[in-house]
């Protein structure tokens, strides 16, 4: 894909002569993101207010520790742009505290166990291959090496989270953190459940939204925040903000959790992605963004609706939330291959743990899809049903290259009539 220069020049006016080698690259991924129906589940579009702020020069400054007690001076705007950020959010979630400090999702999973636990205590979460995220204590991630985590999984008939073993399992180990929250569950949570466990055996209760903070936004999910001792999320799921995190928590942990954010774990917040933050969170207060939360809902489910009506099978045989897992057992595919057959034919997804899989990691049985990104770019139902269709094509083909040729023309030419935000 390379671009005329004289697109180049117009988007990116002074980095294309400093570096055109860089600003091809850049346009080349605006126009990857606008001629292809992207269907990550954890991905989204930022408006064109939050891409502004993301790029200020408030970028420029350093501002080690908080609003009103900072260790530099200069702060006089900042502490009001970071003030700005936790007001809305404790507005929109109804939060008693927001650190909107850590640089990501992992790092604000992470500050919550340093902020808790001593190494070696023992936490109750969901298993990745479940569902759950490597920061719920997965081998692989620090959480897993350094905390004695017991996990929770499906209960093997129902697929669904089910209460009652995962209190058993409370009881039988008493952890000193709960964690509910998943990235590719595709049923609500009960929070309220979650929270009579968590008190049954005196643990902390963490929710992890990351995932689906956008509909509890926007009032499409039950909001975790009056059950949970913190909310951790990140911003850039279907909140639409930018790549960053926060924090929510009850008054009474907020000191452990600013002091485990900074210094614990990072040194200066990166402003910019604080001032879009405060961006994201001014869009999500408006009416528009109930609309848009409650779309990414309807959309997902007649994704799920017709991907059934084409043999697909789901995990729990549909969908309450942004997201959809197909358990491609029954279409005898992997979903790696499946995955880069569909990116060529203009879908992008991600190929998946299904849960019990008997395949290996790298080459799982599941395929993740969400509504979130698409939704932004305006995609109803209609459309969302068309893409089960191209998605039964190029299955049902084989994944022939000619059928994914077409099916790409068709995904093209769908994507035009939806411009970028
Ligand atoms: C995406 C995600 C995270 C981590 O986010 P990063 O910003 O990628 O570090 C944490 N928890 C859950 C449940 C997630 O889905």
């Amino acid at each position: 894909m390379q671009q005329s220069s004289q697109s180049i020049q117009s988007a990116f006016p002074l980095l294309s002569s400093s570096d055109p080698q860089l600003a091809a690259l850049l346009v080349d991924e605006e126009h990857r993101q606008r001629d292809k129906i992207r269907l990550i589940a954890s991905e989204n579009y930022v408006s064109g207010a939050v891409r502004e702020a993301c790029a200020s020069v408030i970028t420029n400054q350093y501002s080690e520790g908080y609003p009103g007690a900072r260790y530099y001076e200069g702060q006089q705007i900042v502490d009001q742009v970071e003030r700005l950020a936790i007001d809305r959010a404790k507005a929109l979630f109804g939060a008693e505290h927001v650190n909107v400090q850590p640089h990501s999702g992992s790092p604000a999973n992470l500050a919550v166990y340093l902020a808790f636990l001593k190494p070696g205590d023992t936490v109750l979460a969901m298993q990745l291959a479940h569902g759950g995220h490597l920061t719920h204590g997965s081998k692989a991630s620090i959480t897993g090496k350094h905390w004695n985590v017991v996990h929770y999984g499906l209960d093997p008939q129902t697929r669904r989270l089910d209460t009652t073993a995962i209190r058993e399992l409370a009881l039988q180990h008493r952890p000193k953190l709960l964690i509910a929250g998943h990235s590719a569950y595709p049923r609500l949570l009960d929070f309220a459940a979650f929270r009579a466990i968590a008190d049954e055996v005196g643990a902390l209760l963490m929710v992890d939204m990351a995932h689906f903070a956008g509909l509890v936004a926007g009032g499409a999910h039950p909001s975790p925040v009056p059950y949970a001792d913190v909310v951790t999320t990140t911003t850039h799921k279907s909140l639409r903000g930018p790549r960053g995190a926060m924090i929510l928590c009850r008054a009474e942990h907020a000191a452990k959790i600013d002091k485990a954010v900074f210094p614990g774990l990072q040194g200066g917040p990166h402003n910019a992605i604080t001032a879009a933050i405060a961006a994201t969170l001014n869009e999500a207060l408006r009416p528009e963004f109930a609309t848009y939360a409650a779309q990414c809902v309807t959309n997902a489910r007649a994704l799920a609706d017709e991907l059934m009506s084409n043999g697909f099978e789901l995990v729990t045989g549909g969908t309450d939330n942004h997201l959809i897992l197909i358990d491609l057992r029954n279409k005898g595919i992997g979903g790696k291959p499946l995955a880069a057959a569909l990116d060529r034919a203009g879908l992008v997804t991600n190929y998946n743990a299904a849960p019990w899989d008997d395949q290996p990691p790298q080459n799982p049985s599941g395929l993740r899809l969400g509504s979130p990104s698409m939704t932004t770019r305006g995609f109803g139902e209609t459309e969302f049903r068309q893409i089960a269709r191209w998605l039964a094509r190029v299955v049902d083909s084989g994944l022939d290259e000619s059928v994914i040729t077409t099916v790409a023309a068709e995904t093209g030419a769908l994507c035009r009539r939806f411009p970028l935000p």
